[in-house]
């Protein structure tokens, strides 16, 4: 029986796990979940899978699950409260399902722990891949991937030597826009920008997916979890989403790995690696998928893919300034501020705006990310 500490178990990712962790009541059970400020989902959560600890960052709605509350449960509230569930709780595996930056410090207090990592949050790598990987090498904790791109990636290797391989190519199916023109971009809607063709997932990572952001986020998550430089980095464009990544080796074979396109399978092999469960989710019908089809992306048009290997050919904090600089201007998106095509803009500016520092520790990212909102908030 393995214990789950649920980091944003009212997300996209949280949901999909819940999911995962009902049909096997045998081999997981809850010890924390936690919410920003979702309290109604957070309940009906509680009522069912009974964690000894929550977390709910909003003080106010804390207060306000208290008092509605009939479980014995503790609720803990505030910003510092991430990290007090992942370094005092008691759990077997760190399941990272938050958006963001505010996903890096308690996956650190996990790692110093030397707890599984199931990871979906990758601005958690993007932020502080060095730092964190050479932190988990050093706790000895595993980080394993829940990203599909990256579960992909890690399925792949498994078995074969570092040394021996070419290339990781990571698909990408284009987003809601692969079929318009650049030209369009600033007048698309936030509700066009939402309208992801093959998954379901929470507002930041689709709005990142019509831009390509994530697809740049995915490569520097890619770089750190399977050490291979930018340049052993493919990104191709497959509509269908089937092929969930692939890699190449030495002698010109690739290995890929395919599947339904539901996040639940790279959320059940993070739980039960190198274990595989029976499960009863959607096959792939492969006659009825009928064609696979791959691209180029387009770097002119997807501005914001090629800052991403930009940043991560520069390091230090330039990552981190494009990570905060895209959350911020997403959120500016959504909010109907800016324009979709302000999003790469925001980003640049962000990153000729500050110095980068080439080996920065952990305080050193953090006030990078304050400084970046800071700016971009106000551009
Ligand atoms: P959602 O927006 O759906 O969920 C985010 C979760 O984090 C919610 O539980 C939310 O609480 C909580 N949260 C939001 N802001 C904060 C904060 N400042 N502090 C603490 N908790 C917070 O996101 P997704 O589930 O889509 O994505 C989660 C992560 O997984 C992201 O890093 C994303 O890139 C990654 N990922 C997601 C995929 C997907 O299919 N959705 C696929 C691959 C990766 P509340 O509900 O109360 O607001
Ligand atoms: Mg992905």
């Amino acid at each position: 029986m393995k214990k789950i500490l649920l980091l944003g178990s009212t997300g996209s990712i949280g949901v999909n796990s819940l999911n995962v962790i009902r049909k096997f009541p045998e081999r997981f059970s809850v010890s924390v979940l936690t919410a920003n400020n979702n309290i109604e989902l957070l309940q009906k959560q509680i009522e069912e899978f009974h964690p000894e600890t929550v977390v709910v960052v909003d003080i106010n709605k804390a207060g306000e699950l208290k008092s509605n509350l009939k479980e014995n449960c503790k609720v803990l509230s505030g910003k510092d409260a991430l990290c007090e569930v992942a370094s005092q709780s008691d759990y077997d595996i760190l399941l990272g399902a938050v958006v963001g930056f505010s996903g890096l410090a308690p996956t650190i207090e996990a790692i110093k722990r030397g707890k599984r990592i199931a990871l979906a949050n990758k601005e958690t790598l993007v932020v502080a891949g060095e730092l964190v990987t050479s932190l988990a090498l050093e706790h000895n904790a595993e980080i394993i991937p829940v990203d599909s791109e990256h579960s992909a990636i890690f399925q792949c290797l498994v078995g074969e030597k570092k040394e021996q391989v070419e290339k990781l190519i990571i698909t990408a199916s284009g987003g809601p826009f692969l079929n318009i023109d650049k030209e369009k971009f600033s007048s698309v809607t936030v509700k066009e920008a939402l309208n992801h063709p093959n998954w379901n997932m929470g507002n930041k990572i689709t709005i990142d997916s019509a831009t390509m952001m994530n697809k740049g986020l995915e490569v520097i998550e890619a770089r750190w979890l399977f050490g291979f430089l930018s340049n052993q980095i493919e990104v191709v464009i497959h509509p269908q989403s089937i092929i969930h990544s692939m890699v190449q080796f030495v002698d010109g074979s690739i290995k890929a790995q395919l599947g339904y396109p539901d996040m639940c399978l790279p959320i059940q092999y993070a739980l039960t690696y190198p274990e595989r469960f029976k499960n009863d989710m959607e096959r792939t019908d492969m006659p009825k998928i009928n064609q696979l089809t791959f691209y180029k992306p387009d770097y002119e048009k997807y501005t914001c893919l090629g800052l991403a290997f930009q940043v991560l050919a520069d390091g230090g904090t330039a990552p981190c300034i494009l990570n905060a600089a895209n959350e911020v201007a997403v959120s500016r998106f959504l909010k109907e501020e800016i324009k979709f095509s302000d999003i790469p803009v925001s980003v640049e500016k962000a990153l000729n705006k500050f110095v980068n520092h080439a080996t920065p520790d952990i305080e050193t990212i953090f006030e990078c990310d304050r400084l970046t909102r800071e700016y971009v908030i106000n551009l």
